[in-house]
């Protein structure tokens, strides 16, 4: 795979407080980072892979507040945010770029901003392979993820028939948002779930290997990420909100709308093996309702009447 058996060491970079900061992280990475210091990285691809290729910001005050997270913390969701777009397209991850923007008085919190990156990069079983860093007023994260796919899972993939799964449990990160912004603290397991979110990448594979055809990570919300895949492969999805699992304590309701959970809905043909999923990985994997017709619509029905899905999180729309 792209990077692993690149062993060509680091260019030495020359002085300055950038490069400082730079040099910091390296050293934090250690194995994790490969051949930085040129312009640009050089890429090997598979031959008979696709580069699939994503990029996510993480901004001070619109997707995390600094009071409510450590710093290895902020870098860990960045990274795993940018990771699950990978995981969505059933992606081997094959390396990471990070465009860094740091207000001057977290210039002290950059070797534990580098410690969350490179945990989530590890247990990605992937690389950094290259960066920048800049100053700025608010802190900010821009990860750039490539991967590799034969034949990547996409939102257009589902058809009428499909049956529609989900991973995980959900409810977690909006449980836990909510009681932070209510001066809360929330316990231990909700924290985790908001704080360190992981992205499904092997189980991605799994399901696209067993007979997956349609995939999105649910980063907006459950209802709203079904809408973006309905739309995409123009068909209805029609949820049982009673199916979808939530974790305990959660209504059916925050289930639905609960975004940045970073889990993934498929669509398949044909069932899947919850059981062998569950024994490979340690996740439920849930069927939650079916794709029907050629009109692209998300229906929710709770005891087999529809009800009216909550709305999902959108950037430009107000709350
Ligand atoms: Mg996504």
């Amino acid at each position: 795979m792209t990077g692993r058996n690149d062993t060509r060491p680091h260019i030495p970079l020359g002085p300055g407080g950038e490069f400082d900061i730079v040099r910091r992280m390296l050293q934090r990475w250690g194995n994790l980072a490969r051949s930085i210091g040129d312009d640009a990285a050089i890429v090997q691809l598979p031959p008979n892979g696709q580069l699939v290729v994503s990029t996510d910001t993480s901004v001070e005050d619109v997707h995390f507040r600094r009071e409510w997270l450590t710093h290895a913390e902020i870098g860990y969701r960045a990274t795993a945010a940018a990771l699950s777009d990978l995981a969505a397209m059933a992606a081997e991850p094959a390396g990471i770029f990070l465009a860094l923007t740091l207000p001057e008085t977290d210039v002290p919190l950059v070797d534990e901003l580098a410690d969350g990156i490179g945990e989530c990069v590890a247990s990605a079983g992937t690389l950094v392979l290259g960066g920048d860093v800049t100053r700025g007023e608010k802190l900010s994260l821009t990860l750039t993820v490539l991967g590799t796919a034969i034949v990547p899972l996409l939102r257009s993939g589902a058809k009428s028939g499909d049956r529609i799964y989900v991973t995980g449990r959900l409810g977690g990160p909006l449980r836990a948002l909510r009681e932070l912004r209510e001066g809360r603290s929330p316990g231990p397991a909700l924290r985790r779930r908001f704080a360190h979110p992981v992205p499904r990448l092997r189980e991605a594979r799994w399901l696209a290997e067993r007979g997956a055809r349609a995939a999105i990570d649910i980063s907006d919300g459950l209802i709203a990420d079904a809408r973006h895949l309905a739309v995409a492969s123009g068909v209805a999805l029609h949820l049982r909100a009673e199916s979808v699992p939530a974790l305990a304590g959660i209504s059916s309701d925050d289930a639905l709308a609960s975004g940045e959970e970073y889990e993934l809905l498929v669509t398949s043909p044909g069932p899947l093996d919850a059981a062998a999923f569950r024994q490979e990985f340690g996740l439920e994997l849930t069927e939650i309702g079916e794709a029907r017709g050629d009109e692209a619509d998300v229906v929710s029905t709770a005891a087999g009447r529809r009800v009216a899905p909550p709305a999902g999180y959108d950037h430009f729309t107000a709350q």
